[in-house]
Formats: C-alpha cells, sequence, structure tokens
C-alpha cells in the first residue's frame, strides 16, 4: 500500500484516494464535495497529462484539494510520484525528436493559438484561479491570466525573431554560434501565481523546441490542468508538454534527480531552491532558480507622496502580500515620516478584506493554514522584538458565511522595529510590512542591502540623479524607480544573493532552453 501523504499544511484536510483500489469513500466524491454551482470548477478530479492525454496517477492516490477560503476541499489533485516522472520522461524524450524539428513559424501558431484559447477562457480560468488561491476574482481576471496569454504571444513571436552571432577569426577562420533546443525542461513553479508562472516557463521552453515537464503547486494545480485542454485544442502535439501533478518531496525531487532531464527552471522559497540545487549539481543540470526576497521600498522626502503611497500600498498588500516581488521593508526619510505612515495606513486600512469571489474584494485569503499560521508567527514575533502593531494584526471578523472557515488575515503594519530584526530579515510572504525612517542616502542603502535576499527593490523620488545614483547601489535583480511590478517582458529578471541565480526574461530565457554551439569552418 502506498504511503499517503496529505495536502501540505492543512490540518483539517481529509485524505482522499481514488483509483480502482480507492476506499468507497471516494467513490461517493462527488456527493461529499458539494457547494453551489455558481462556485464550482471543473474538474474535480485533477489528472497529470501525458503523451497529450489525461491520466491517473501510477500509484492511483489524490490529495484534497482545498479553497482557501473556505478552508475546504473542493477538488482533488493527482498524488504522484517518481513512476509518473519516468511516464514523462518517456513521451518528452519520444516527443523531443519530432518537435525540436518542427519550423519555428508552426510552433509559433500553435502558441498564439494556446494564447488566443487561454483568452477565450479568460473568465473561467481567473474563477479557478481564485478558487484554487484565494486570490480576488478581479486581480487573476487583470493579472494572472492576461499575463498567461502575453507571455505565451511573446515567446510564440520572439523565436522568428532571434539572431545569432558569427565571429570571423581573420585569414583563418569563421565562426558561428547554433543555439539548439536542451532537450527535456523541467518546471517547477510556487502556488501565488500560478498559471502566470507555469506558462512564464513552459512559453519559452516549447517555443525554441525543447519538450517539458511541469510540476505545479500541489496547492494549486487547476489552472495547468486546464491550460493542458488547452494545448489539446491549439493541436500541441502529444508528449510535447507533460504535467505531473503531485508534492514537491515526491514529483519535484524526482524531476530534479531524473537524469534525463537536463534542464531545471525552479521558482520557489530559497530553503527549496537550496535543495534543487544539490540534487542538480551532481549531474551537471543547468539550473535557473527565481527565489524568495525581503524586498525595500525607499520613499524620499521629494517624492510625490501620493504616488509613493499608492504604490507602496499596492507592492506591500497585492495579492495579499504573496508576491515575490513585494516590498515588505519600506524605509521613509525622516522629514516625510509621520505623514506618510499616516496616510499609508489611512489608504491600508480602506482596503476590503473579502470573499474573493466577491467584485468589491480587495484582499482574498492566504493560500493554506500553513501560510496564514507563518504570518500569525511573524506578527508575534514582531511584538517580542518590540514592534508596534500600527494597523491589523489578527484575522478579520467574519467575512461572510462561506468564508467562515477561510484563511483571512487583515493589512498588517509594524513600526518602531530596528533594521536588523528578524521581522525585518526573514521572508514572511504575506500581508504584513514595517515602516522605518531613515536619515540619508547612505544610511537607506546600508539599510536596503542588509538582507541576505536581492530580488526587487522601489525607490520613490522626483530627483533624479539620486534615483540613478541610489539604483546603482541596491543589490537587487530589480529596481523600480517611481513605479513598481511594471514588468517589460524583454528585460533580464531575477535576484541576486538568496533570491536566485540566473535570468528569465527575453533573450535571456530563450539562451537559458538553448545550448549554445560554436561552429568554425576553416578559411
Ligand atoms: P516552495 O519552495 O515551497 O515550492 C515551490 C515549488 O517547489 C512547488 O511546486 C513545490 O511543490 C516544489 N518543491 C518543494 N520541495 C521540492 C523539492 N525538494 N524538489 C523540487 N521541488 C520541490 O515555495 P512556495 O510554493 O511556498 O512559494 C513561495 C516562495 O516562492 C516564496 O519564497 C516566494 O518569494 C518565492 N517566489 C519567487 C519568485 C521569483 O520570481 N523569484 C516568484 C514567486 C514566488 P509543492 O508546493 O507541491 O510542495
Amino acid at each position: 500500500m502506498p504511503v499517503r501523504s496529505g495536502r501540505r499544511g492543512d490540518a483539517d484536510s481529509s485524505r482522499g484516494e481514488l483509483g480502482p483500489n480507492a476506499p468507497s469513500h471516494s467513490r461517493t466524491f462527488q456527493h461529499v464535495f458539494t457547494f453551489p454551482h455558481s462556485v464550482r470548477t471543473e474538474p474535480l478530479q485533477i489528472r497529470n497529462f501525458i503523451d497529450g492525454q489525461f491520466v491517473e496517477p501510477v500509484g492511483g492516490r489524490y490529495l484534497d484539494n482545498i479553497e482557501p477560503a473556505t478552508g475546504k476541499p473542493y477538488s482533488q489533485v493527482a498524488d504522484s510520484d517518481g513512476r509518473d516522472v519516468d511516464l514523462a520522461v518517456a513521451t518528452a524524450e519520444k516527443a523531443f525528436a519530432g518537435w525540436s524539428r518542427t519550423p519555428a513559424q508552426e510552433r509559433s501558431q500553435i502558441l498564439l493559438r494556446i494564447a488566443d484559447l487561454i483568452e477565450r477562457d479568460l473568465e473561467k480560468l481567473a474563477r479557478a484561479e481564485s478558487i484554487d488561491t484565494g486570490k480576488p476574482l478581479s486581480l487573476a481576471r487583470t493579472l494572472d491570466i492576461p499575463r498567461a496569454v502575453a507571455n505565451f504571444c511573446f515567446f510564440a513571436t520572439a523565436i522568428l525573431h532571434t539572431e545569432s552571432e558569427a565571429h570571423v577569426t581573420d585569414g583563418v577562420a569563421f565562426n558561428y554560434t547554433l543555439r539548439q533546443p536542451r532537450g527535456i525542461a523541467g518546471l517547477i513553479s510556487p502556488w501565488n501565481l500560478p498559471l502566470y508562472l507555469l506558462s512564464w516557463k513552459i512559453a519559452p521552453a516549447i517555443a525554441i523546441g525543447n519538450t517539458a515537464i511541469a510540476k505545479p503547486s500541489e496547492l494549486t494545480p487547476m489552472t495547468a490542468y486546464l491550460l493542458c485542454e488547452i494545448c489539446r485544442e491549439a493541436g500541441l502535439p502529444n508528449g510535447v508538454l507533460n504535467v505531473v501533478q503531485g508534492t514537491g518531496p515526491n514529483v519535484g525531487a524526482a524531476i530534479t534527480a531524473h537524469p534525463k532531464i537536463g534542464t531545471i527552471s525552479f521558482t520557489g522559497g530559497t530553503v527549496t531552491g537550496r535543495k534543487v540545487a544539490e540534487a542538480c549539481a551532481p549531474l551537471f543540470k543547468k539550473v535557473s532558480l527565481e527565489l524568495g526576497g525581503k524586498n525595500p521600498n525607499i520613499i524620499f522626502a521629494d517624492a510625490d507622496l501620493d504616488a509613493a503611497i499608492t504604490g507602496s500600498v499596492k507592492s506591500s498588500f497585492a495579492n495579499q502580500g504573496q508576491i515575490c516581488l513585494c516590498g515588505s521593508r519600506v524605509f521613509v526619510e525622516r522629514s516625510a515620516y509621520h505623514d506618510f505612515v499616516e496616510r499609508f495606513i489611512d489608504q491600508a486600512a480602506k482596503l476590503k478584506v473579502g470573499d474573493p469571489l466577491e467584485p468589491t474584494t480587495d484582499q482574498g485569503a492566504m493560500v493554506s493554514k500553513t501560510q496564514l499560521d507563518k504570518i500569525k508567527f511573524y506578527v508575534d514575533l514582531a511584538q517580542k522584538e518590540g514592534g508596534k502593531i500600527a494597523l491589523g494584526g489578527s484575522t478579520p471578523e467574519l467575512i461572510n458565511e462561506r468564508c467562515q472557515s477561510g484563511y483571512f488575515f487583515q493589512p498588517t503594519v509594524i513600526t518602531g522595529l530596528p533594521v536588523s530584526c528578524r521581522t525585518n530579515r526573514e521572508e514572511i510572504f504575506g500581508p504584513v510590512i514595517t515602516i522605518t525612517p531613515f536619515d540619508n542616502q547612505e544610511e537607506v542603502i546600508g539599510y536596503a542591502n542588509d538582507t541576505d535576499y536581492g530580488l526587487a527593490s522601489s525607490v520613490w523620488t522626483q530627483n533624479l540623479n539620486r534615483a540613478h545614483r541610489v539604483a546603482e547601489k541596491i543589490h537587487t535583480g530589480t529596481v523600480w524607480v517611481n513605479c513598481w511590478l511594471v514588468r517589460d517582458l524583454r528585460v533580464p529578471f531575477g535576484g541576486m544573493k538568496a533570491s536566485g541565480v540566473g535570468r528569465e526574461g527575453g533573450e535571456e530565457a530563450l539562451r537559458f532552453f538553448t545550448e549554445a554551439k560554436n561552429i568554425c569552418i576553416a578559411k
């Protein structure tokens, strides 16, 4: 009998098992898991997608898939293991021969069809994403799903405009560079922006001629499943994209350890990233790691304060603070500090925490009970470290009947903490930020860099020279000036220090998923 693991982080999650040997309770699944039709998202059983077919996991096991807004299971997801990864590798290997030789124009057309179909199904996908993650439906509709469309469009057309280098060795030889797809790519993504991030990996990997095995977070498997249906409808050849659902230790680890998966693109936490690096190093895999952050927002007194406050509220609490790029440490020049804090709190207090499916909701639920408990732990810690809760700090009043067991937390602002404390150094990944005053430019650059992380930052000032000077000295992969989360898909994206290794985006992604080969022809 295979060992069954419950869904991570949800203490009240009952375990399910489907398939031929499943206990009888699972066959009554559809009767057990009932809720209003308007809230239902198909399917109830999320299976793997291998060789163009939806298939049961080899072990026949499933995990409950919890809706964070209600704290209740609403579907089940395959609890796969290494045997499912082996099947995906076999089909991806077979498909690679044909797909890597398919003309770029044909690959491009298929990816554009996928983009069109995601756009056609925007409402269904947005709803699925909202239910699976707890994020407001309005956010999924305007950010997550449109970005998935953009990802496919971008790489579908990018492959029609590639260039290759040539180097002439005077009088001796002529060199040119071939950039060839590497084979099977393993793509592992987190739960915070499920389709957005997974499609950011799938699109470049397959556009350039690789085949792929993707693993979404087991907490948020639904839109990856729906994407597979779309890929089938778009005519993507069987085996080009395979999705193996399940947990990190079972499926993610099997992908990183598999000798035939030579390329790994991973987005997730820094601790997991280290495990991925350790698994890949002895096998000499090509690895891209997009990891955690503890991002600074720096507000100088000369900033347009209205814009800085609106931008900082957004960067602090978008997606309940569960975006790797969220600014969780806000530094404000002392002369503007009190004004900023007061107006920031006024604005943040107006954010409506509510049922993610309600159109007026600004803040939905945390993705899991584990995540909610982690946030509570850090709010307690902040108080022990001497912090003052200036806003929020607890779970909200009853939202509605449907959401009474959901994983909600108020937008929370903490002041009065030293820069060096744990609250200011460790990634919380929730709607909890600190605000700290500073006295001069050098001091705040020191504060901004006083962390193991180096993902993103934002600087608010109307002094252009200062913006350049500060941006140059901050150790983060992205520096936004007078804006936040403005993303041009052509720019290099990634982190420094413990925030990652490598860059995604545009040309960087196409280079990552290809092998450069120099061909030297004697004259
Ligand atoms: P995790 O690191 O827990 O998980 C990320 C993915 O890795 C999941 O699919 C997970 O599976 C899988 N995984 C877990 N263990 C292993 C393993 N041993 N080998 C291979 N894969 C494994 O991150 P979270 O899902 O909790 O996501 C939040 C984190 O992601 C935050 O730290 C955030 O900052 C970071 N992030 C970084 C981004 C960036 O671009 N730099 C963007 C977005 C988020 P499962 O969940 O099924 O266990």
